[in-house]
């Protein structure tokens, strides 16, 4: 029988389909295996988080397949994988919607003080401090999204329905198809000027690190709102600390940061946690993509690439 190893928590009815078809190893949870033991009878890996090195792969002589749940393949060695003629497949798209939605969780929250009105009332503030959590409105207003890949375009059908103006950029975008989408393509330095609410959506590469830093943020409107649900990295941190804290910008809100995964709680790493402490920033910890749907999806496209692989 087909023996499969899933590295981490899976959707229920995925896990369930897979068991019905094939032995599953688990790498999580109470019968937690230890890959390397089992790593000869392996044919198949659906990965999510752990990392699939030259070794790893090495001692995996029967595999055909590393479906990566989600998208990057930073944790596993592709020429390893390439050389052994293993079969690594990712799912894109299968969270594009999840982050998009997450985008106005952010926007809405920082427009309305959500954050901050929550927190209030929690203390037992229902009228004190009300007065001065006047928001404002996204109709009317312009959206900019920086990167019109999958998630910039779910933005912007998002945005178009709260009755915003959408501006986009990108570089392999061409107008009429962003003009189809329903935004107008134009220069990121026009964008950073322009826009009130900016969306982060690209890749973080050597030529987007720091996209956004001191010089950008001091060029953009004072009533500005930042997103960035994207990558750590892309906006100089200090830069935007800064900024808010002089009110060049009205706020900003992130899903990610330059370093996550801190131990919030153990004194010796950061204290305070990065950035909790900058006035008008709304932090999120990376959970953009998680959502139900996105997850079953993940995880329905991840089995469907290894059926396909084993059935040669
Ligand atoms: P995508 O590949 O579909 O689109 C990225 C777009 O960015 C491309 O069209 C590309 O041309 C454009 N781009 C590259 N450099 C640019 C630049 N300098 N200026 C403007 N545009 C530029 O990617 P996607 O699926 O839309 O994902 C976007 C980002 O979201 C990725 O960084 C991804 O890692 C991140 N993401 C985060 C989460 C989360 O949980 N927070 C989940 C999924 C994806």
């Amino acid at each position: 029988m087909t023996e499969i190893y899933i590295s981490d928590p899976i959707h229920p009815q995925v896990l369930a389909d897979i068991q019905g078809a094939a032995t599953v190893h688990l790498g999580y949870g109470p019968n937690k295996v230890n890959y390397l033991q089992i790593s000869e009878n392996i044919d198949a890996v659906i990965l999510r988080a752990e990392n699939f090195t030259k070794d790893i792969i090495a001692a995996s002589p029967q595999l055909k397949i590393i479906a990566r749940h989600g998208v990057g393949t930073n944790n596993v060695d592709i020429d390893a994988a390439t050389e052994q003629g293993v079969w690594v497949t990712t799912t894109p798209g299968a969270n594009s919607n999840a982050v998009a939605e997450h985008v106005f969780a952010l926007l809405l929250s920082g427009a309305r003080h959500v954050a901050t009105a929550v927190t209030q009332v929690r203390a037992g503030n229902w009228s004190e401090g009300k007065a001065d959590l006047i928001g404002f409105e996204l109709s009317g207003r312009t959206m900019g999204i920086i990167g019109f890949g999958a998630i910039g375009r779910r933005v912007a059908a998002i945005a178009q329905g709260f009755g915003m103006t959408v501006l986009a950029c990108d570089p392999i975008a061409n107008e009429e198809d962003v003009a189809a989408a329903g935004a107008k393509l134009v220069l990121f330095d026009d964008l950073i000027t322009e826009a009130d609410a900016i969306s982060i959506h690209v890749p973080l590469l050597p030529s987007t690190r720091h996209m956004i830093g001191a010089q950008e943020l001091a060029r953009m409107k004072t009533s500005a709102f930042i997103v960035n649900t994207s990558r750590g990295g892309l906006v100089d941190e200090a830069a935007l600390a800064e900024s808010l804290s002089k009110g060049l910008i009205a706020g900003a809100a992130f899903d990610v940061l330059e370093a996550e995964n801190i131990d919030m709680k153990d004194p010796l790493a950061h204290t305070p946690f990065p950035h909790t402490t900058t006035p008008g920033l709304i932090l999120t910890p990376h959970i953009a993509g998680q959502t139900e749907e996105a997850f079953l999806e993940a995880g329905t496209t991840a089995w469907a690439e290894t059926k396909l692989v084993l059935a040669g």
